[in-house]
């Protein structure tokens, strides 16, 4: 059973004042299964008073107490976990075991940013004049808008509410039309752990009109966006207007060095697991597999084995590793840029068609000899497509893996010392995981550069940036 979505403002689920609702699609069937209420300005400016108010609160509770709250949430998340599951698998299509993982992992962020909660320390700076006393208080930045993407409707939300409520500010959460049902589950927790009202708020209806809205309103003091790189590039220009301060999380291109000396079995069994995870619908998605020529024909030839053996299917079903996308727009555009990179030369290894019949199901696809020319080198799949290419040196590979203006997540495979501390230097990207996948812990930063946006959100970096710092120097007299 499929829930419909209210809005969650003020501590209470209600149907948008207009009484608009927007359907929900599942992507393996394109069956509507639901609805999800549709916020309209009214909703948006009780949202905003709420959380005024909310963020009144929450700020004056101590900060253990807020733990505690957080720690609460987590437990009932885990708890709910299959149910949650199964409600994301409907509407997100991802493969039932993929979304349990998410919801429990979702719990272990609450629940370290809980403890972040009662570590943010301020600073006593060493005076140069006597008795005089400087140091700096960190107080929350404020209400909070964030804005949330399909892909993980749980993990993107629970990063920055995490963060955001450990550091004592409210938020109204702008959640994914796509997916709404499971988030709402994840404010439920918050909701029965005891969070007090206006706290936490959670909306939907036209992304572009609502962070329009939001964004300038003087009730907010930050924003966070997840999602594209164009529309990340809007959203910042407008907070840079007014001065808002924001975290971006963008798109990625992540490059993939395996070098002829490293474990090959594992490179390719780690980064096709990551590659596929989510129909490839991952920022941090492996992309362009760089393969040092001696090992190239080798190493394409493993690639082509595991990804034929991958099951494609409903993400309900028992042993599918790979469900549909999440709508038309991401599946034409997939089997476009396959078309594209064919066209202009690139050779097809497996897959490279869509599933026929109903649902957004594309076979996880494989090119090789992929020439620059193709839309696909430069241009985020967000998709399961793999694209491999040869490299002669170690200048040439690091130069491929920097080409890009993305600079997210970049992976590398040797057993050299030499290489692996040369690439720690020499990669342009905000997260470089070396001979091993491991990105998106919550103690670990989770951010880009260059195109990929600014700021993070894992690790103690991510709630800094929901406080202000403040300083504070006193002459003792
Ligand atoms: P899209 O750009 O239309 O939407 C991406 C997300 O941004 C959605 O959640 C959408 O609701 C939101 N959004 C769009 N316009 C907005 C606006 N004006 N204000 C506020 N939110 C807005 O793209 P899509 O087709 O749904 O997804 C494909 C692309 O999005 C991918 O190529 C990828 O780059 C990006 N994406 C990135 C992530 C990520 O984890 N970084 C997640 C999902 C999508």
């Amino acid at each position: 059973m499929y829930p419909n979505t209210q809005l969650y403002i003020n501590g209470q689920w209600q149907d948008a004042q207009s009484g608009d609702s927007l359907a929900v699609i599942n992507p393996a069937t394109e069956q509507e299964i639901g609805r999800v209420a549709k916020a309209q300005i009214a909703d948006l400016d009780q949202a905003l008073q709420a959380a005024a108010q909310g963020f009144e609160v929450w700020k004056a509770t101590a900060a253990a107490e807020r733990a505690k709250i957080m720690k609460k949430a987590a437990h009932l998340l885990r708890e709910r976990a299959n149910d949650i599951a199964r409600i994301m698998t409907l509407e997100q299509g991802k493969p039932l075991k993929q979304a349990k993982i998410e919801t429990l992992s979702a719990a272990d962020v609450i629940e370290w940013f809980a403890g972040e909660a009662v570590r943010s320390y301020g600073q006593v700076i060493p005076s140069r004049q006597q008795d005089v006393h400087s140091y700096t208080v960190k107080t929350p930045v404020g209400v909070v808008a964030a804005f949330t993407p399909w892909n993980f409707p749980i993990n993107q939300i629970v990063r920055k509410m995490s963060a955001a409520l450990a550091a004592g500010c409210s938020i109204i959460i702008k959640g994914p039309e796509e997916t709404p049902a499971s988030p709402a589950q994840l404010i439920q927790a918050f909701h029965d752990a005891g969070v007090p009202k206006g706290v936490v708020n959670l909306v939907y209806g036209e992304p572009a009109e609502i962070s329009a809205y939001l964004i300038p309103h003087p009730v907010v003091g930050k924003i966070s966006f997840t999602g594209s790189t164009p529309v990340g590039k809007q959203l910042a220009a407008l907070a840079g207007q007014h001065m808002k301060k924001a975290t971006m999380e963008l798109g990625g291109h992540a490059p993939v060095l395996i070098f002829k000396d490293a474990d090959l079995d594992v490179a390719v069994s780690e980064m096709l697991a990551s590659k596929f995870r989510n129909a490839g619908q991952v920022c941090i998605a492996p992309t362009r597999f760089l393969i040092e020529r001696e090992v190239y024909d080798q190493v394409v030839e493993k690639i082509k084995q595991q990804v034929e053996a991958l099951k494609v299917g409903s993400g309900l079903d028992d042993g599918v590793d790979v469900g549909p996308m999440i709508h038309a727009r991401g599946y034409a555009n997939i089997q476009k840029l396959i078309r594209n990179a064919l066209d202009k030369g690139a050779k097809l290894v497996c897959g490279g068609h869509a599933l026929e019949g109903k649902g957004y199901f594309m076979q996880p696809t494989v090119l090789k000899d992929v020439p620059f020319e193709a839309d696909c080198m430069d241009k985020e799949p967000f998709g399961p497509l793999v694209l491999c290419r040869p490299f002669d040196s170690y200048s040439e590979a690091v130069a491929e893996a920097n080409r890009l203006s993305f600079g997210l997540a970049a992976y590398a495979y040797s057993r050299s010392n030499k290489v692996c501390l040369d690439l720690g230097r020499d990669i342009q990207s905000g997260m470089l995981t070396i001979n091993h996948v491991g990105l998106g812990f919550p103690e670990l930063p989770f951010g880009g550069l260059k195109d990929s946006g600014y700021g993070t959100e894992g690790g103690s970096e991510a709630i800094n940036a929901y406080f202000d710092t403040r300083l504070v120097t006193v002459a003792a007299r």
